[in-house]
């Protein structure tokens, strides 16, 4: 089978989001591009993911052809393939609607950047994308653009989407964003919020880039 590892890692993936409470049902999708063939590797559509068989992972190209696979892909390929192709550093997505996130995603202005995790992961206040409806084409454009440089963006109205150099990289970023989300959401309940300066979050970015783990 075409990619069959990477097919398998689409799975583990999608049990392990599931496993952290991160969707609902069948929500969300996850992604992956090979780097060899450039083809990505992307969840079925509405599929519920502890029955999910290699083959039932749909492998397409950045330009949306289906190379190998039965089943209709997530509605959110377009968006998946656009990040792709604006971001060659990128080979791993994970999109879900995890519940804080999707709440902050619900208000205006975005997320404000508190925590010391949101400033190493975004370098400032996770912005939103405008609300447009989901699976559209428009959705692929706004989302994609105002992604940036940055690894995660709320979408208006609807989730949070990550993105990084590997999917495991991405999962471990969609739990990241969660949990800041989770303690912005407390500490601005609890009032008189102190906030980080502009310099201190960039100096924790590069710090953490730099210092942080194993070489
Ligand atoms: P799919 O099941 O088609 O991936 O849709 C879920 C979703 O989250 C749409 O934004
Ligand atoms: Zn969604």
């Amino acid at each position: 089978m075409l990619l069959e590892n990477e097919r398998k890692k689409i799975i583990e993936i999608a049990l392990k989001v599931k496993a952290e409470k991160l969707i609902p049902l069948t929500f969300g999708n996850f992604s992956l591009r090979d780097p060899e063939t450039g083809y990505v590797c992307i969840t079925p559509s509405g599929m519920p993911y502890d029955t999910l068989h290699p083959s039932d992972i749909v492998v397409v190209d950045v330009n949306n052809n289906i190379i190998d696979g039965e089943r209709r892909p997530s509605i959110e390929m377009p968006l998946h393939t656009a990040m792709y192709r604006k971001r060659p550093e990128i080979n791993g997505i994970v999109h879900t609607h995890s519940t804080f996130c999707t709440a902050w995603a619900c208000r205006e202005g975005g997320m404000p950047c508190i925590i010391a995790e949101t400033a190493e992961l975004v370098g400032g206040m996770v912005r939103c994308a405008k609300f447009v409806p989901p699976g559209s084409d428009e959705l692929a454009e706004v989302t994609s653009d105002a992604i940036g440089q940055d690894k995660a963006i709320l979408m208006g109205n609807h989730g949070v989407i990550c993105i990084d150099e590997t999917i495991d990289k991405a999962f471990n970023d969609a739990i990241i964003i969660e949990e800041s989300a989770k303690v912005a959401y407390i500490a601005y309940q609890m009032g008189n919020v102190n906030t980080l300066e502009e310099q201190m979050i960039h100096f924790l970015k590069k710090d953490a880039e730099e210092n942080y783990g194993q070489k």
